[in-house]
């Protein structure tokens, strides 16, 4: 990649334990941001939970691509892609935000983007839907989706 940018990659995300939404510097993600709010650190390196609340706000100024995971506690599909995602999260941090989002708590969310199986895995870009993965894929079409 020569693409240089004037604008540092950053994640917009609600703190794991406070709900407070920061925004956070990916290229400081090896010092362990913390929350503005509480001073818990982010945990960037496995993938954010958002909610219906905080989700339009972290795809929509997040400078990276999110990679969005639609998923239900009950789900057994959603289990088995869990460790993908996490491996995602994981080797991609800094450059992809992975988030987490359970559909069951976030119903107008699951309705205006159409979702009508789960897992389902949609990445965004600048707050708009690049592409979308349905079901329990293979590994690498994951992976090929967060490359998008
Ligand atoms: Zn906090």
């Amino acid at each position: 990649m020569t693409e240089t940018r004037a604008a540092p990659s950053t994640a917009t995300i609600p703190c794991a334990f406070c709900g407070a939404v920061n925004r956070v510097d990916l290229a400081r993600v090896d010092q362990r941001p913390k929350c503005g709010k509480c001073g818990k650190p982010f945990l960037l390196d496995r993938p954010v939970k958002v909610d219906q609340a905080s989700f339009e706000r972290t795809i929509a100024d997040s400078t990276v691509p999110v990679l969005v995971d639609f998923y239900a506690d009950w789900c057994g599909p959603c289990k088995v892609m869990a460790p993908i995602l996490d491996r995602i999260a994981h080797e991609r941090a800094g450059e992809v935000l992975v988030a987490k989002l359970d559909t069951d708590r976030a119903p107008e969310v699951s309705v205006r983007l159409g979702i009508r199986g789960i897992p389902t895995f949609i990445l965004f870009r600048d707050g708009k839907e690049v592409a979308r993965e349905t079901g329990a894929v293979p590994a690498d079409r994951l992976e090929a989706l967060a490359r998008k």
